[in-house]
């Protein structure tokens, strides 16, 4: 069934706390943690507690946490000092990236949805 715990998910397992993580944010459907391997200053994943498997399945399947995952994702870049002031503009620092990779051709590695909050450096268009 939808949002039910797998036994061989690695982010099922650090939302039970069996997996250690660094977290810096938590609310009742969510969790933010510092990804294990960063790719920038700031890296931070948020998940949805429940398993879904990518961010298309958690949309259709709890679209309320879904929109908890995206107001995290921004409440990481606001505590991180990443996100840029009120209209965009700011220093090239200054800035953040929300990434769901989604299929293993695009880079998906593990099958339990995340954003990746990305910041604190330049971040370059395209992405590769
Ligand atoms: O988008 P993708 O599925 O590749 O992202 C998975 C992310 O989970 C990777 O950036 C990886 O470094 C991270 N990870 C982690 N802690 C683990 C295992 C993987 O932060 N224990």
């Amino acid at each position: 069934m939808a949002g039910e715990p797998q036994a061989d998910c690695l982010f099922c397992k650090i939302a039970a706390g069996e997996v250690p993580a660094t977290v810096v944010r938590e609310t009742d459907t969510t969790i933010a943690f510092r990804d294990i391997n960063p790719q920038a200053p700031t890296h931070v994943l948020v998940i949805p507690k429940a398993h879904h498997p990518d961010a298309a399945a958690l949309a259709a399947e709890a679209p309320q946490v879904a929109a908890d995952v995206l107001r995290e994702a921004g409440e990481v870049a606001a505590q991180e000092e990443v996100a840029p002031p009120p209209g965009g503009a700011g220093g090239p620092r200054t800035g953040y990236r929300v990434i769901f990779n989604t299929g293993a051709g695009a880079g998906q590695t593990v099958f339990h949805a995340h954003a990746h909050v990305l910041g604190g450096r330049g971040l370059e268009w395209p992405p590769g």
